[in-house]
């Protein structure tokens, strides 16, 4: 290590494939790394600290995950895992409008409560693992620098701020006269203190513990407008949301506003998630004809698109996706017996069945191939036997329709089953589809929502499936596009000062990886989390090391003890990338 006065390197990668993530072809190149920075890109006849010899391995820069929710996590896992053994050196969070800062004492329970809600973070994990100490952005910002082994940034929630000024009521009130020049002020001061912008919520699936709509949805056009002219105002900004259109489709509203908000701001806005249906070809262009329009008034939209099929567990029992199906949502928010109740009646489960299989379903169709769900656990002695088999086995064996023997399945376990869907769209016209999307140049290839929902899905791995694919697998585009799209790209829209690259002088964030055995393991549960409670989790196959900062973070597929990760603060860490 370099001690103030050893003038060698710290270390050098020598002789590995450089794929440095602008899409430039890989190159045999030792890459000479001190101080933190990449020093050297080339022959490296110099003494050094350390020599890494790397023939036959692939160098990439740290990928950039864009899309997760790791707010919380890091106060009890610094490393951001699994993100970490996949190559993630870099993480944003404060998605979706959930930020955790800023925070009046007195509403840390309802925010708790509402994460573990909308976002899948257990209670437990949430008291036990977090502190809670903070009020301001700042405060919370400060409480992750120098403790976290991964380098993270954080929007501005819409939902957070609106709780934090407008109070239990924000979720029902448009900020008035008095109160707007307040949130455009709370806004600002979570900038200054380093918030990478704004994140919104504009979908109508969230809801807080009770039920309630979140904060955000207490906005007007006006005030998100009023917001986004904030965000302009801070250099190293962008703006990030979700909403009821980017997987229904745009309505005329959306159309016209979201265009609006990243012009006025003159950012970059990227919203999730971009979800491809070979049924629907003709929604693919209708869902980027947002992106058209934004270009076309001065603005930015970027689309973010998952490369890779995540696996995920559902259950009757607790909120999932199954219960934002269009058309089951009256049926699911009822009390657990009287859901139970209505799942007996035929004609309820005919209903249910159409609507998850109806074009309005929107990105939720995937949900509708009931034969293909997999029966994970299972709790009633009647059920013994189905668990890993699917439910289109099962209703063969007895005679009977798939989605009654599915929902007699969950019955039986008063709603618990364990249920893992299908892998949506795993056929070769979605795939073309895909890559079709993926070379849009207003969509982004990620989304994993890492650190979120965590009992029932695992997106965390994309980068390594992804390079295992187009390495060798589908190859639906260049390793050196792959990586472009896992680091440069990303990086380049928040515009991360000297990250996503690898060059001269640039943060050594780094992964080295086998291109032959790359890849992620399955998900497994495990019971890590504070409090006991359950997540889902899988390693990474063939990544040799990790650097952040220029210090090993991985090695081999485990986690070392190091924390080298900075906070990234917008303006200090970023540079400004306008829309136009
Ligand atoms: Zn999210």
């Amino acid at each position: 290590m370099t001690d103030g006065v050893d003038p060698r390197p710290d270390f050098v990668i020598a002789g590995a494939t450089v794929v440095d993530g602008t899409g430039a072809p890989g190159r045999t190149a030792d890459v000479t790394v001190r101080g933190g920075r990449v020093v050297s890109v080339g022959r490296c006849a110099d003494e050094v600290c350390e020599r890494i010899e790397a023939d036959g391995l692939m160098l990439a820069p740290g990928f950039v995950d864009p899309h997760t929710h790791y707010d919380a996590q890091l106060f009890w896992d610094p490393a951001a895992s699994p993100s970490n053994l996949h190559g993630v050196t870099s993480v944003v969070g404060g998605n979706c409008s959930f930020a955790l800062a800023p925070l009046h004492a007195s509403d840390a329970e309802f925010t708790r409560r509402m994460m573990g809600r909308v976002e899948g973070m257990p209670l437990g994990a949430l008291e036990a693992g977090v502190p809670w100490s903070w009020t301001t952005f700042g405060e919370y910002l400060d409480a992750l620098e120098g403790r976290i082994a991964v380098n993270a940034g954080f929007f501005a929630g819409q939902s957070a701020l609106r709780r934090f000024v407008l109070g239990p009521g924000a979720n029902v009130t448009a900020a008035d006269a008095t109160t707007l020049p307040q949130l455009e002020a709370a806004l600002a001061e979570a900038l200054a203190a380093g918030a990478l912008g704004l994140s919104v919520d504009g979908s109508t699936a969230h809801q807080d513990a009770d039920g309630a709509p979140i904060p955000a949805k207490g906005a007007d056009a006006d005030e998100l407008l009023a917001l986004a002219a904030v965000v302009g105002r801070f250099p190293g900004t962008a703006l990030a949301g979700i909403f009821d259109g980017g997987s229904t489709g745009w309505s005329e509203a959306e159309l016209d506003l979201l265009p609006r908000l990243s012009a006025t701001a003159d950012r970059i806005l990227n919203w999730n998630l971009l979800v491809v249906d070979a049924a629907f070809p003709e929604r693919i262009d209708r869902q980027l004809a947002l992106s058209d329009r934004a270009r076309s008034v001065g603005g930015r939209i970027v689309a973010l698109c998952m490369p890779t099929l995540v696996p995920m567990t559902m259950s009757f029992a607790n909120y999932c996706a199954l219960f934002l199906i269009p058309g089951w949502r009256e049926t699911m928010a009822l009390e657990p017996a009287e859901r139970s109740a209505a799942l007996r009646d035929p004609a309820v489960r005919r209903r249910l069945e159409a609507a998850a299989n109806h074009e309005d379903a929107g990105m939720f169709r995937v949900l509708g191939d009931f034969a293909g769900y997999r029966i994970g656990e299972t709790f009633a002695p009647g059920n013994a036997g189905c668990a890993g088999r699917t439910v289109g086995e099962i209703a063969a064996e007895r005679g009977a329709d798939p989605f009654d023997t599915l929902i007699d399945v969950v019955l039986a376990d008063d709603l618990r089953t364990v249920l893992w869907p299908p892998p949506a769209g795993d056929d070769d016209a979605h795939w073309r589809l895909r890559e079709r999307v993926w070379a849009h140049p207003d969509v982004l290839l990620a989304g994993s929502d890492a650190g979120a929902h965590l009992d029932r899905m695992c997106g965390a791995p994309y980068p390594t499936q992804f390079l295992a694919d187009c390495l060798r697998g589908r190859r639906s585009m260049p390793v050196e596009q792959a990586v472009h799209h896992l680091s440069d790209r990303p990086a380049r829209m928040f515009g991360l000062r000297d990250r996503g690259r690898i060059a001269e002088g640039v943060h050594a964030d780094l992964v080295l990886f086998d291109p032959t055995t790359v890849g992620s393991e399955s998900a497994r549960l495990v019971h890590d989390l504070p409090g006991g409670a359950v997540r889902m989790t899988a390693g990474a196959v063939g990544v040799h090391r990790v650097f952040v900062n220029g210090v090993e973070t991985v090695r081999d597929g485990r986690a070392l003890d190091a924390r080298p990760g900075r906070v990234l603060r917008s303006g200090r860490d970023t540079e400004t990338v306008t829309a136009r």
